[in-house]
C-alpha cells in the first residue's frame, strides 16, 4: 500500500469523531459574534470542501480564496472550513450524521455566505441547504461546467465554474513531444474519475489515429507506479486524478503524484496549475488566480448586499501555457518547440545569478590581470623597440667612429699598400729583364712569380681588413672567437705602430676563446683602445713606446688586456674617460671610450681603465664565454 493512502471506513471513523470534537469543544456561536454579526461588522463565511482540506488540486484554489477574501474583506471575518471527504471514497456512508453537525453547529447562527469548493460540495450544499442555510447565498467555486447541478440552482447561487478541455492538453504533449506514440493516463476509479475517464476518452477520440492510449483506472496505485517506471520510449504520462485507485485505496493526490513523478521513466503531464512546479512539464492549464479573484469579487459583492442572481460568468478556460525549466532539461525537450506565448519557469539560476559576487570578483581579477600582462608586454615591446633603436644608432655611431679612426691612419695603411705594390712592380721588372736573355732561368723566374703572388696576397689583405673594418653591418651576434678577432684589429693597426715606432706586442691565451657578439664592433672596440694607447706612448722616447695587448681567461671570462707605456690616466680622469666628450686631446671628439663602452655592455660584458704602478695606462674589458 502506498504511504500516503487511508482505508475509507478509518477515515470516515475519524471525521465522525472530528465532528463531535468540534462540536463539543467550540461554543456553536460566540455571543459577541452574533451580535457583530446583527451589527452588520462580522462577516460569517463557510467554506465546504469536497475533498479533505490538503487535498490537490482544490486545497490550492481554496487556500488562496481564503487569504485574497481577508485581504479585500472590507468586514471582519469568521470564517469556518468543514470538508466532506465522502466524495473520496467509492461506497461513502450516510450524508445524514454530517448534515446533522453541521445544522447543530450553525442553529441559530446562520453563515452569510456559503464557499462550496468542487463540485461535491456544491452538490451537497444544494441537496441539504433546505435544512442547513435555506436563505444563505452559495458560490459554486471551482467546478467543472458539466457537473453543475443546473436543474437545482437557486437565484441565491453563484457558479465560478472551469472548462476542461483535454483535446487541447493532449495536443500539447504532441506539441512539444511530436514522436510521442503512447500516452498512459493516471485516474483512480471513485465515481467522479469513473466520470471523468468516460469524458476524457469521448474527448480523445480525434486522436485515435494519433496516438495510442492507455488507461490505468483499473489498476492499483502501486500497480501504477511499476508500469510507470518501466515505460517504453516515446510515452508520456498524463494525471488526471487520483482520489481512490482500483483497489479501493485512498490518495492524497499531491503525494500519489510525487511518488509517481519519482520513479517515472517518462514526462508527467497535467492541465492544473496545483499540479505544476514540482512534478508536471506544463501546457495550456487552469489557473488559481482567475478563479480565485472571480470568486472572491462574488462573494464580497454578496455580502455587500448584491444579488446573486445579478452575478454569472462564463466557464473558464485553460490559460497560457505554461513550463517547468527543469522538467523541459530533464525531458531534453527543446524550448523552439514550444507555442507562441508559452511562459518558462523554475529556470534553475545560472553560474552568473548563483555566484554573481564571485564571479564578478574572478571576472575583475581577471581584467586587473589581463590590464597588467597587456600592459607588461606593451611595455616589453617598448622596450624591445627601443633595444633595436639604440643598437641601430650604436651601430651608426660606431661605423662614423670606426671611419675617424681610420682615416688616422691611411697614411700609414697608403704605405703598406705601397709596400707590396713596389715590390710587385720590381719583381715583374726583374722577370722581364730574365726574359729578355737568350736562356732564362725558368726557375728564378717562377720564384719570382711567387714572390709577386705574395706581395698581392698582402696587399688584398690590407685592403680585405680594411673593407671589413668599414663595413656597415647591423648589430649582428655571432659565435667568435676573440683571440682571431684581436690577431685581425692587430693586422689592421700593425702598419700603423711601425710607422710610428711603436712595440706592438700580443699575447693570445693558450686555449681558444668563444664568446658570442659582433666581430666588426668587437675589433673596434680593440682598434679604439690600441689607437689611445699609441697616442699615449707617442710622445714618449722611441724605446719606451710599448703597446702590449693580451687575452686572458678568467673562471667563466674572457679577458682582454690593453696596456702601455704612456703617462697613463689623471687620478682626477679615470671616472671621466667613458664619458661622451671628454677628451683631453687638442684634436679629440672624446666619443671613442663612450663607444667603446658602449659596445662592451651590448654584449654583456664590462670594461674598466686604471694605471699601472710602473706606469702607464692598462684598460680591462671582460666578456661572458659563450656556453
Ligand atoms: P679622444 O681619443 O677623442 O680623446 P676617447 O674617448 O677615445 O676620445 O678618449 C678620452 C680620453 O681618455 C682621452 O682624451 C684621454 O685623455 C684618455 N685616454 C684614453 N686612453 C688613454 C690612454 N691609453 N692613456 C692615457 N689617457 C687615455
Amino acid at each position: 500500500m502506498c504511504s500516503g493512502s487511508v482505508k475509507p471506513w478509518r477515515a470516515a471513523a475519524a471525521l465522525l469523531c472530528l465532528g463531535l470534537l468540534v462540536a463539543v469543544c467550540l461554543p456553536p456561536v460566540r455571543a459577541d459574534a452574533v451580535e457583530r454579526s446583527r451589527r452588520g461588522e462580522l462577516k460569517r463565511v463557510l467554506i465546504l470542501h469536497s475533498f479533505g482540506r490538503e487535498f490537490r488540486p482544490w486545497s490550492e484554489y481554496a487556500r488562496d480564496i481564503k487569504a485574497e477574501l481577508e485581504r479585500k474583506s472590507p468586514w471582519p471575518l469568521d470564517i469556518q472550513e468543514h470538508a466532506l471527504l465522502s466524495a473520496r471514497f467509492n461506497n461513502p456512508g450516510p450524508d445524514a450524521p454530517f448534515v446533522e453537525y453541521l445544522h447543530s453547529l450553525y442553529q441559530g447562527a446562520l453563515p452569510d455566505i456559503v464557499l462550496c469548493i468542487g463540485a461535491p460540495a456544491a452538490r451537497f450544499a444544494q441537496r441539504y441547504r433546505a435544512k442547513l442555510f435555506p436563505d444563505t447565498p452559495l458560490i459554486h467555486a471551482v467546478v467543472e461546467h458539466r457537473l453543475v447541478d443546473r436543474a437545482n440552482l437557486s437565484s441565491n447561487d453563484v457558479v465560478v465554474a472551469i472548462r476542461n478541455d483535454f483535446l487541447v492538453a493532449f495536443e500539447n504533449i504532441l506539441q512539444v513531444l511530436p514522436d510521442t506514440k503512447s500516452v498512459a493516463v493516471v485516474v483512480g476509479a471513485s465515481p467522479l474519475e469513473k466520470f471523468w475517464l468516460e469524458e476524457v476518452k469521448r474527448e480523445l477520440k480525434p486522436l485515435d489515429q494519433k496516438i495510442e492510449l492507455v488507461w490505468y483506472s483499473d489498476l492499483a496505485f502501486d500497480d501504477i507506479l511499476k508500469r510507470a517506471a518501466n515505460l517504453p520510449p516515446h510515452t508520456a504520462l498524463f494525471w488526471g486524478l487520483m482520489s481512490v485507485d482500483a483497489a479501493g485505496v485512498v490518495h492524497e493526490s499531491d503525494i500519489a503524484l510525487r511518488s509517481l513523478h519519482a520513479v517515472a521513466n517518462a514526462p508527467i503531464f497535467s492541465y492544473a496549475e496545483p499540479f505544476f512546479g514540482d512534478s508536471t512539464v506544463g501546457g495550456p492549464m487552469h489557473t488559481i488566480a482567475e478563479t480565485s479573484s472571480r470568486t472572491v469579487s462574488a462573494a464580497i459583492g454578496i455580502l455587500g448586499g448584491a444579488k446573486p442572481e445579478s452575478i454569472s460568468y462564463e466557464p473558464i478556460g485553460f490559460a497560457a501555457p505554461r513550463y517547468d525549466s527543469r522538467e523541459l532539461q530533464r525531458w531534453g525537450i527543446s524550448e523552439s518547440r514550444l507555442p507562441p506565448g508559452s511562459a518558462i519557469l523554475f529556470r534553475e539560476p545560472n553560474i552568473w545569478q548563483r555566484y554573481r559576487w564571485q564571479m564578478l570578483m574572478i571576472v575583475a581579477i581577471f581584467l586587473v590581470q589581463a590590464g597588467l600582462i597587456s600592459g607588461l608586454l606593451h611595455e616589453r615591446r617598448r622596450r624591445r623597440f627601443a633595444e633595436v633603436e639604440s643598437r641601430q644608432r650604436l651601430a651608426e655611431l660606431a661605423h662614423a667612429n670606426r671611419y675617424s679612426a681610420v682615416s688616422e691612419f691611411t697614411t700609414s695603411v697608403a704605405h703598406e699598400l705601397n709596400q707590396p705594390l713596389g715590390s710587385i712592380l720590381t719583381n715583374a721588372e726583374t722577370a722581364e729583364l730574365i726574359l729578355s736573355t737568350s736562356s732564362p732561368d725558368i726557375s728564378e723566374v717562377r720564384q719570382i712569380l711567387a714572390d709577386i703572388r705574395r706581395d698581392d696576397h698582402r696587399a688584398s689583405e690590407v685592403i680585405r681588413r680594411l673593407r671589413s673594418i668599414l663595413r656597415k653591418t647591423p648589430f649582428e651576434v655571432k659565435d667568435i672567437e676573440l683571440n682571431e678577432t684581436v690577431r685581425e684589429t692587430l693586422g689592421l693597426v700593425k702598419a700603423v705602430a711601425d710607422g710610428r715606432h711603436i712595440a706592438l706586442t700580443y699575447v693570445p691565451v693558450l686555449a681558444d676563446l668563444h664568446v658570442r657578439g659582433d666581430p666588426v664592433q668587437l675589433q673596434q672596440v680593440i682598434l679604439n683602445l690600441i689607437i689611445n694607447a699609441m697616442d699615449a706612448v707617442s710622445d714618449a722616447n722611441a724605446d719606451k713606446r710599448e703597446v702590449s695587448v693580451s687575452t686572458v681567461r678568467a673562471g667563466n671570462q674572457a679577458e682582454i688586456r690593453i696596456t702601455d707605456t704612456g703617462p697613463g690616466i689623471a687620478a682626477t680622469d679615470l671616472a671621466k674617460v667613458f664619458d661622451p666628450f671628454f677628451t683631453t686631446k687638442p684634436q679629440g671628439m672624446g666619443m671613442g671610450l663612450a663607444i667603446v663602452k658602449t659596445i662592451v655592455e651590448a654584449h654583456h660584458g664590462e670594461i674598466a681603465a686604471a694605471n699601472h704602478a710602473a706606469g702607464g695606462a692598462l684598460f680591462t674589458i671582460r666578456l661572458p664565454i659563450a656556453q
